[in-house]
């Protein structure tokens, strides 16, 4: 394995990383593997019809090109009826690890954003009724708006705070971080202990209740407390 990709020559052009800005920085935070945890508001497992009490937790994934950068205007998805906002709160991992201890989890985390976990609900459904995998209902086109991320060493670790999501200026999504089922240094510790975690990672952090569906035309603005505003619109 070469030690400076920079220097490797592909024989297809593989275009650029995916990223996120950096509030207040030039620089940017190349995006490597979204990972997701999912129903980890109790509401919202609840209106998912599932019991929040008894569930470990469980995560899914979204391929790094499909975030979509803040004030964006995008396409409605193809091949749904039924896309629904979930509003998230995003932790992005500076530092990788395996088997990462909850009480050590935090020093892994080098910032947070606010992020949409996009969802094709229909297509989900579908999946769920069949047994089958949820990537094409969760992991499609341009499924993960994220703001700019804003470091941990400026804004700490957030564990409680408003998140919310209006759709067209109507709140639709309303919680707080300290609704989490499952913290995000628990996250981690959980999903560390299932796969070696990366530099450039992303956590999306679960979405508390109210999910629901978007149309042509839309304009979703997203906030959590002391992380960022997000704001996207569907043409
Ligand atoms: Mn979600």
């Amino acid at each position: 394995m070469p030690d400076d990709v920079r220097n490797v020559k592909y024989v297809i052009d593989i275009g650029p990383v995916p990223s996120l800005p950096v509030a207040g920085s030039d620089a940017r935070f190349p995006v490597g593997r979204i990972y997701c945890v999912g129903r980890n508001y109790a509401e919202h497992a609840r209106e998912m019809g599932h019991d929040p009490d008894r569930e470990p937790p469980f995560f899914f994934m979204k391929p790094a090109n499909s975030i979509v950068q803040n004030g964006a205007t995008i396409s409605y998805p193809v091949k749904t009826k039924d896309v629904h906002h979930e509003i998230e709160m995003v932790v992005a991992i500076g530092k990788g690890g395996k088997d990462i201890p909850a009480e050590k989890a935090l020093e892994h985390v080098w910032g947070y954003g606010v992020g949409l976990d996009m969802t094709r609900r229909d297509v989900q459904g579908e999946a769920k009724k069949m047994g089958r995998p949820w990537e094409m209902g969760k992991a499609f086109d341009e499924s993960a708006p994220c703001t700019a991320l804003k470091p941990a060493s400026s804004i700490g670790h957030p564990a409680k705070g408003a998140i919310w999501l209006k759709v067209n200026g109507q709140v639709k999504q309303q919680g707080d971080l300290a609704q989490q089922i499952w913290s995000v240094p628990e996250q981690i510790a959980y999903l560390s202990g299932m796969i070696t975690l990366q530099p450039g990672d992303l956590i999306f952090s679960g979405t508390p209740a109210g999910v629901g569906p978007v149309k042509a035309g839309d304009k979703l603005e997203g906030h959590v407390d002391g992380v960022g505003d997000l704001t996207i619109t569907y043409k």
